[in-house]
């Protein structure tokens, strides 16, 4: 299974990424955390990432891709993967086309989490007093939806026109909206 799940920051990604990859066999690969991972370990690709993620902006294409191809050819990612953040932009959706193309197989589907927009920011202010993530401040929190709406929204339509959308609505209890995307995906067929 190849899948990806996208939806603006606060919609659960992170918390649903986990249950649905474990439900199909497949890595869950977070872009952010491998980010915040290297942030931590103090790496060149830390440093480099860590000035646009403090200030809610995306971290370049060619770093971003490079990355994402290095980790999709690690050897638990053969059988199928699900990207929890990434693509992000047009450029890396024409760039994973490239990855996917190159090992034989297809995407075979994009979830999306529908939220409503108070309630995504109420969800990370929670959050942030919570897990105290660098980027969970207000100004933050706030540049990452507008980037969300500019430069990842549009991904929506782009696998709409591929007929490979599922949109899935995020509101609610944690347990309901795996429920929901489970029997979104139960019924895709899988390369
Ligand atoms: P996330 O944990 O997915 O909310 O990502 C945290 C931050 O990491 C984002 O606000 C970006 O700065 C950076 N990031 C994660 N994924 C990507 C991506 N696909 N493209 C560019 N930047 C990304």
């Amino acid at each position: 299974m190849r899948l990806i799940l996208m939806g603006p920051p606060g919609a659960g990604k992170g918390t649903q990424a986990r249950f649905v990859a474990d439900h199909f066999g497949v890595p869950a690969i977070s872009t952010g955390d491998i980010f915040r991972a290297n942030v931590s370990r103090g790496t060149p690709l830390g440093i480099e990432a860590q000035r646009y993620m403090d200030a809610g902006e995306y971290v370049p294409d060619e770093v971003t891709n490079k990355m994402v191809r290095n980790r999709i050819d690690e050897d638990d990612a053969k059988p199928g993967f699900l990207l929890d953040g990434y693509p992000r932009t047009l450029a890396q959706v024409t760039e994973l086309d490239g990855m996917i193309a190159f090992t034989g197989h297809r995407l075979d589907a994009v979830v999306v989490l529908t939220v409503d927009p108070e309630e995504l920011v109420q969800r990370l202010i929670h959050r942030a007093q919570t897990d105290g993530r660098a980027d969970d401040t207000e100004d933050v929190i706030r540049r990452r939806q507008e980037v969300y709406a500019e430069q990842t929204a549009p991904l929506i339509e782009v696998y709409r026109g591929r007929g490979i959308c599922i949109e899935v609505d995020g509101m609610g209890e944690v347990d309901d909206v795996t429920t929901r995307i489970f029997d979104a995906l139960d019924v895709v067929p899988q390369s």
